[in-house]
């Protein structure tokens, strides 16, 4: 990221701040809905295989519990300091309040290079990270789900580790493996979710799916559900990369290949189609959608004016930098905000902790189904202000989201 732009969590506060003057919102509610309600630093000592005791720093961020108990992921990555991880609660409000379900936001993050650890190291490093904050997670109060660096195993991890204080509890953590009480379609919600909100932004700028190309950076748990959707509904993924690489074929990608050389190899490196070319160049590439579903800042002021093209979905958390966003605004480029784009990883946790209430089991026909309902009411609800408004998806995402969460302040009456 270039040193000029404004870092994620300053880059959370602008868009608040610009949704607050557009509702026309005083000074002290802005500050409510500006800071963190509870944060939690903890210091997590974990045994390594060598004998070794490694000490690492986790967080639990819960940025505002209105309209329900705090929903977020946990994060285990190097960059996931207090910052990082308080910009990233704070999306989860949003994102909530936007596709209106019963909750409020929070973040997790421990500041860990998962690859650098065996699976036991793993797991003691869950266990302990999860006793750590167990006094303020559980099904009523705040309940993580996986995000980079964790999966379902991490999860089945969290539920015992919680459990084992306090009695069994599936509705503690979100995003388990179906076995332990994960709900069908969870594991794919973000990658169709993404698939869905794109389907319904180009249909609305008379833009075919059909036949339609898209470049989408991030090949891991969104990326790839969100390349195999769109090439079930006949989009053709032209290039699709990770970390390690990125491939390029005019003609389309075989997802299904792909995944599974990735699956084999642990990565793309090496995969045999396509033409290779690095993932600045994928960014770029005369696309009618571009996906970032990786990481953060990837499109800046340095790449935006290169971008072709005309459809971006933030499938990424803030994958597009504040000067980035200006950028496009500019040209014209339309942007579906990662807070409706990505929601649909959040939706189904939600479902999945209604069927853990409930002990009653959805079928993945039904979950697919309420989730095409509920992204859909989002993307109408944003793209309804945007036109009224005469404004942009991510300006009207926010406006709609501050003001059902400073709605529900004003309603519960406590300040
Ligand atoms: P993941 O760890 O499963 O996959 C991340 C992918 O990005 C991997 O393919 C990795 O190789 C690639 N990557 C990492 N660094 C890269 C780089 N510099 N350039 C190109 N590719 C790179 O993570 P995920 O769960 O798919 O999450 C991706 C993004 O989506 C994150 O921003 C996350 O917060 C967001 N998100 C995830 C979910 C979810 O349900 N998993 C829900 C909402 C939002």
């Amino acid at each position: 990221m270039p040193d000029t732009e404004l870092t994620m969590l300053e880059t959370a506060h602008a868009y608040f701040n610009e949704s607050c003057d557009l509702l026309e919102i005083n000074e002290g509610m802005r500050q409510v809905l500006l800071n963190p309600w509870r944060e939690l630093s903890v210091a997590v000592p974990v045994r390594m295989d060598n004998g070794a005791i490694q000490v690492f720093n986790g967080f639990r961020v819960q940025h505002n519990g209105v309209r329900g108990p705090y929903k977020g992921g946990v994060r285990y990555a190097p960059a996931a300091d207090s910052d990082h991880t308080r910009a990233l609660a704070m999306l989860m409000t949003w994102k909530t309040a936007l596709v209106d379900i019963p909750f409020g936001g929070a973040k997790g993050g421990v500041q860990v290079r998962p690859a650098d650890l065996s699976t036991a190291e793993l797991n003691r490093l869950t266990r302990r990270y999860t006793g750590a904050i167990s006094h303020i997670i559980g099904p009523n109060r705040d309940i993580p789900a996986p995000d980079m660096g964790t999966n379902a195993q991490t999860m089945a991890w969290m539920m015992d580790a919680y459990g084992q204080a306090n009695g069994y509890a599936p509705g503690a953590v979100t995003g388990k493996p179906i076995e332990l009480g994960g709900s069908y379609g969870r594991e794919a919600a973000t990658g169709r979710g993404v698939c869905d909100v794109a389907a319904l932004a180009a249909a609305d700028m008379g833009l075919e799916m059909e036949g339609a190309t898209v470049a989408i950076q991030g090949f891991g748990n969104v990326g790839s559900f969100a390349a195999l959707r769109m090439a079930e509904i006949g989009v053709k993924v032209v290039a699709i990369s990770d970390a390690t690489c990125a491939t390029h074929s005019p003609a389309g990608l075989d997802i299904d290949k792909v995944l599974e050389h990735s699956a084999r190899e642990g990565s793309l490196k090496g995969c045999p189609w396509g033409e290779r070319i690095n993932n600045d160049e994928l960014l770029e590439l005369d696309v009618d959608v571009l996906v970032p579903a990786a990481i953060e800042g990837v499109i800046n002021t340095r790449n935006a004016p290169g971008i072709k093209a005309k459809l971006i979905i933030e499938a990424a958390n803030s994958p597009i930098t504040y000067g980035a966003d200006l950028i496009l605004k500019e040209r014209g480029i339309t942007v579906i905000p990662d807070i409706l784009a990505n929601a649909g990883g959040v939706i189904v946790s939600y479902f999945e902790w209604a069927q853990n209430i409930q002990r009653f089991r959805w079928r993945e026909e039904r979950v697919n189904l309420e989730l095409l309902t509920l992204i859909s009411q989002g993307y109408w609800r944003t793209t309804d202000m945007a036109k009224e408004r005469g404004i942009t998806h991510r300006e009207a995402a926010y406006a709609v989201a501050v003001n059902a969460v400073a709605t529900a302040i004003e309603l519960r009456g406590f300040i």
